[in-house]
């Protein structure tokens, strides 16, 4: 171990290094200086080479390693490598606190091949207990955005784990809930370091009080089916080969600090001043040298180095007597058991009667659920069109199981014939159909048992949507399509209006269109023709970057918003609302082009709303319509770029939430908001809070340029998200993940000018 920072950007007050006995660190430098680097990495290789040793553990510590920088961390990296590697395999770890590390410093542990542990005690009021800076503020935030970083695939493989400080006065379910969150590769979770003579705090009546909590998490991990590795109780199982603080295998560290000494395991410093001391430096001696020395070497005597007690101890070989630093007493030194005894003999006890894996699927809220890197990339306010496209792969899978449920409703065996020969021949244009924003809402309204009949029935949606996939591709199928109100829908295409159609109409595929007969009607319409077919209500389409949005305006089941929509608008008046829609579509290319790249990934429909004089600036999304907003038609495309943004964040959330439970079920929490009078629900400040982040940066950017209103725009703006987001966080209604989902879009609101010009 490397101490190569001796000092810390935080000041947590349960750190051993500086809140406890030993007080060596104020007379080291501030940092490892090369020389001394140099010499404790020819010592490591130089022991490699002479043992044959085949791999060697360095981990770079402090204080803080990050606060190397960029460039002092490349210079000890380099050395480390070019010196060692030559003779042994060089396995190279940092542990660190997190605040620091940035893309650069993510790339350059990359390029280097460190694996890195980051200190992070779980949720807010957790981590937040003892993780704070000297002025007393929280690291929660910034601790969470660099395990974030480490999510990344790009940094992934540097990402070794979680270290967790226990306290038992924090909720060990939340704080599970929220290391599992970040997807930690593995998570150590540390008694806090005591000994006889400092005992650990026991509040409360249980004798066993830190057993009793991690018992309680190791119920949770096994239930969980044993989601990702917890050390600690690897360790303690039978057999589980034991660490520095359990088991009898023979100690394996020495510590270089910043001025090059060799001293003992770093938690000894609890102990006493100068308790890791070895009297033994880099310069002068070999590791064998300190090696020998009789703190180090009574560690390695396995079972014979114990006090009596452990001698006696029936899960000696598992136990090990715990931690060294954690058997001091002052008179008996440490040939004592571990203060934490009794605990760790009811532990075993709970890991030993609590073993089998797999009790119970991770429940759907809790962060066991598989927590996706979509989420983080989400979190920054926009989402990649990559994310957006993944939400509406899962929109799409939703659809598909709806569509499954209809087909036992349906007596058109034809249709779903005609859709799973598509699907085998032409796929895409099954997907296409399927993901048209209406499709679902159809569906739903479908299987809604309220409306299986009488005048709010719906219709078999199977025939219509086989027509529109076998129109696109030109398989001439025919099917019988059920009437409404004399016309027929074929999603994505249009709606014909034929009085006399009756209640059925055969409908034909043909090259470039299809033929409708029924009752006392017969119409072909060719689409794609100059002069439309009588009748015929083709949607249509506004050009955009990324190939087309349609102005719908004619699908029945559009009406999904809770407000009514705009009948069937005029020529001039649809070819107005394509003309400003194309516009905000370059406008917010313009102001935040990562804005403009999610809504390039997912938005395919606009529906106009109903005109009404008292309210004429509205819009709207629907859960079951991903892929569509609806605005009130309005001619200014500087607002209606807002509008978009706006609304598109509502559509992505809704997404979001059909796969995660970000709001803890069963909550009737109402939380008071700045842009609402009345106190809302926390999936509204959510959803709320996400889209006002975006508009926060749309008017950032424009202030950018703009200043006056736009500053005053983003303002206000910022200061509701910052509020929302903060009531939220407060208000304990979130989900673990939802926690992390706010506290990284919490973090992106203070960024500037996120993906903005
Ligand atoms: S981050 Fe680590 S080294 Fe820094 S004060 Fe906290 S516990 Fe100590
Ligand atoms: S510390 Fe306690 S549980 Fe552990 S080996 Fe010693 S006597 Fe056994």
């Amino acid at each position: 171990m490397l101490k190569v920072h001796s000092r810390c950007d935080l000041s947590c007050d349960h750190c051993y290094v500086y809140q406890h006995a030993d007080q060596t660190w104020r007379g080291r430098p501030v940092r490892m200086p090369p020389a001394t680097v140099r010499a404790a990495a020819r010592r490591i290789a130089e022991h490699a080479r002479e043992h044959e040793v085949p791999d060697v553990h360095v981990v770079l510590h402090g204080g803080e390693p990050l606060l190397l920088g960029a460039a002092g961390l490349r210079e000890v990296l380099a050395e480390l490598r070019a010196a060692i590697t030559p003779w042994t395999r060089l396995d190279l770890r940092m542990q660190t606190n997190g605040v620091l590390l940035d893309e650069e410093l993510c790339q350059l542990l990359v390029d280097y091949d460190v694996r890195v542990g980051v200190s992070f005690d779980g949720d807010r009021a957790a981590n937040d207990r003892h993780r704070v800076f000297a002025h007393g503020g929280s690291s929660h935030d910034q601790v969470r955005r660099a395990l974030a970083l480490l999510r990344r695939p790009a940094y992934r493989s540097s990402y070794a784990g979680i270290l967790c400080t226990v306290d038992v006065r924090n909720d060990p379910d939340r704080v599970y809930e929220a290391l599992l969150a970040e997807s930690p590769p593995r998570v150590d979770l540390l008694l806090p370091h005591a000994t006889w003579d400092h005992p650990p705090e026991r509040p409360g009546p249980g004798s066993t009080p830190y057993a009793d909590w991690l018992g309680r998490i190791h119920r949770r991990w096994v239930d969980d089916g044993r989601p990702g590795s917890i050390r600690l109780f690897e360790a303690l199982m039978p057999g589980g080969g034991g660490t520095e603080a359990f088991g009898l295998a023979p100690a394996d560290v020495l510590v270089v600090e910043a001025d090059g000494t060799w001293e003992q395991v770093d938690s000894l410093k609890t102990a006493y001043h100068g308790a890791a001391g070895t009297g033994f430096d880099v310069f002068d001696h070999s590791v064998d040298e300190a090696a020998r020395h009789p703190g180090v070497a009574i560690r390695q005597d396995g079972v014979q180095g114990l006090c009596a007690t452990c001698r006696a101890c029936p899960v000696v070989d598992r136990c090990g007597g715990g931690l060294y630093a954690h058997r001091w007493r002052t008179g008996s030194g440490f040939d004592n058991p571990s203060v934490y005894c009794a605990d760790l003999l009811s532990l075993i006890d709970t890991v030993d009667a609590y073993p089998a894996p797999g009790r119970a699927a991770p429940s759907l809220w809790s962060a066991a659920s598989p927590v996706d890197d979509l989420l983080d990339d989400l979190a920054t306010g926009h989402g990649s069109p990559q994310t957006v496209r993944r939400l509406a792969d899962d929109q799409l899978a939703i659809t598909r199981m709806l569509l499954a449920a209809c087909r036992e409703l349906s007596d058109s065996a034809a249709a779903w014939e005609v859709l799973a020969d598509l699907e085998l021949k032409a796929p895409e244009a099954v997907r296409a159909v399927l993901e048209h924003p209406f499709v679902r809402p159809w569906l739903v309204h479908r299987l809604d048992p309220s409306a299986r009949s009488g005048a709010r029935a719906a219709a078999d949606p199977l025939p219509a949507l086989a027509v529109a996939a076998a129109v696109r591709v030109g398989v001439p199928v025919t099917v019988d399509v059920p009437v409404r109100a004399d016309a027929i829908t074929v999603p994505t295409l249009g709606s014909l209006l034929l009085p006399g159609l009756g209640e059925r109409a055969e409908v034909t595929v043909l090259p470039g269109g299809f033929r409708v007969r029924g009752g006392s009607a017969d119409r072909t319409v060719l689409l794609d023709t100059v002069e439309p077919s009588a009748g015929w209500r083709q949607v249509r389409d506004v050009p955009t970057p990324a190939g087309r949005m349609s102005i719908e305006d004619g699908d029945p089941y559009r009406d999904c918003y809770g407000q009514p929509v705009a009948s069937r608008l005029d020529t001039p008046a649809a070819q107005a609302l394509g003309r400003t829609l194309a516009e905000a579509w370059q406008i917010v290319r313009r102001d935040v082009p990562a804005h403009a790249a999610a809504l390039d990934g997912g938005l395919r429909a606009v529906v106009p709303l109903a005109p009404d004089p008292a309210r004429p600036l509205r819009s709207a999304t629907a859960r079951h319509a991903f892929g569509a907003v609806a605005v009130t038609p309005h001619s200014d495309p500087e607002t209606m770029a807002v509008l978009l943004v706006h609304e598109w964040q509502h559509a992505k959330l809704g997404a979001v939430l059909d796969r995660y439970d970000l709001v803890a079920p069963g909550h009737s929490t109402r939380i008071t908001v700045p842009w609402r009078p009345d106190p809302r629900p926390p999936e509204g400040v959510l959803q709320g809070v996400y889209a006002h982040l975006a508009v926060t940066q749309v008017w950032r950017a424009r202030a950018a340029t703009d200043g006056g209103e736009a500053s005053a725009h983003a303002a206000r703006y910022l200061a509701w998200t910052r509020d929302g987001a903060d009531a939220l966080l407060a208000s304990r209604s979130l989900t673990a993940a939802g926690e992390r989902f706010v506290g990284q879009l919490r973090h992106a609101l203070e960024e500037t000018r996120v993906g903005s010009r």
